[in-house]
């Protein structure tokens, strides 16, 4: 009994094993019928106004309930063995898209992907990405993978050894949500990091407080040290904007440029912004 309320109280009732089976079970059913899509963030570089990548984000399109946001399923899939083929599935899919706006004329266009824990703690992953690359016959330099500082700390030794034969391939790795954790300087300069996303934690209290822009400011000053990439992430009002302009925060993501969007709307949105760069 005791057990149970502090199921309950912990998490929502997905966490029991029989809900998270029958979770699993429903994703598997979910990749077979193709119900996942991904949407793409454009990423801006405020200095030139031109696009310098797109964040590939998995939602499952579920035919009941309509679009589903990854923090509901990505844990349970991350949980079973189930984050193998979806993430595979996420890779080729970004891959393949990227080179479908290839072919439509966009300009060469750098696509970042989110990675997860369980990808790479597969001792197969650098030649699956090897595999779809060569597959999609898309550049390694087209591609970006994205690590949370979380998978770092869930296993230091294994992650830096597997990121570093990923960088062989000759794809590009960035640090996602920095600032929202320990943020630990020390793997920024022992891993080949190319881009370090402040975390939308930093920027959503930007504007409270003087601390917090000192913290931006901080780790703007370290991505521009160790000569790596820095980008804003959840950028929403003009407010934020001017205040990350300031300090010479050239490249942004968030909702004040764009909104996760369909492939589609990425080519609409290139109609409009010209062309990209990095
Ligand atoms: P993330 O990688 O940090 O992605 C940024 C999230 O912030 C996305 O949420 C995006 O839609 C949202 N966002 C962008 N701009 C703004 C803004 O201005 N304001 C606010 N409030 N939010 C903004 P999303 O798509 O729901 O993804 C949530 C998280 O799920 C991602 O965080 C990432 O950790 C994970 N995720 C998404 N797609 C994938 C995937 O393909 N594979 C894996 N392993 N994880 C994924
Ligand atoms: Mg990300
Ligand atoms: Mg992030
Ligand atoms: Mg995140």
């Amino acid at each position: 009994m005791i057990v149970m309320q502090t199921n309950v109280r912990n998490n929502s009732n997905m966490t029991t094993d029989s809900n998270v089976l029958k979770m699993k079970t429903a994703l598997e059913q979910a990749l077979d019928n193709e119900e996942f899509v991904l949407y793409y963030q454009p990423q801006i570089n405020v200095e030139t106004a031109k696009v310098s990548g797109v964040e590939a984000l998995v939602r499952w399109n579920h035919p009941k309930l309509g679009l589903i946001s990854p923090d509901k399923f990505i844990a349970v899939a991350e949980k079973t063995d189930l984050m193998g083929r979806l993430g595979q599935w996420i890779l080729k899919r970004a891959c393949r898209q990227n080179q479908v706006w290839k072919n439509q004329g966009l300009p060469p266009l750098i696509i970042s992907v989110n990675l997860s824990l369980f990808q790479l703690q597969d001792p197969n992953f650098r030649d699956m990405v090897k595999e779809v690359l060569e597959e999609t016959k898309l550049p390694a330099t087209s591609l970006e993978l994205e690590i949370t500082e979380a998978i770092i700390l869930a296993n230091p030794e294994m992650v830096h050894q597997t990121l570093l034969n990923l960088t062989q391939l000759g794809v590009y790795l960035s640090l996602d949500d920095f600032g929202s954790g320990y943020s630990c300087l020390n793997y920024l300069s022992k891993l080949p990091f190319g881009t370090l996303k402040i975390a939308q934690s930093c920027i959503k209290n930007l504007t409270k407080d003087y601390q917090n822009i000192s913290l931006v400011s901080v780790i703007l000053a370290v991505g521009k040290t160790l000569d790596i990439r820095v980008v804003a992430e959840g950028v929403e009002t003009q407010q934020q904007l001017d205040i990350l302009k300031n300090l010479h925060c050239p490249e942004m993501q968030g909702y004040f440029f764009s909104q996760p969007l369909t492939p589609d709307e990425v080519t609409q949105f290139f109609a409009l912004s010209q062309s990209s760069t990095r």
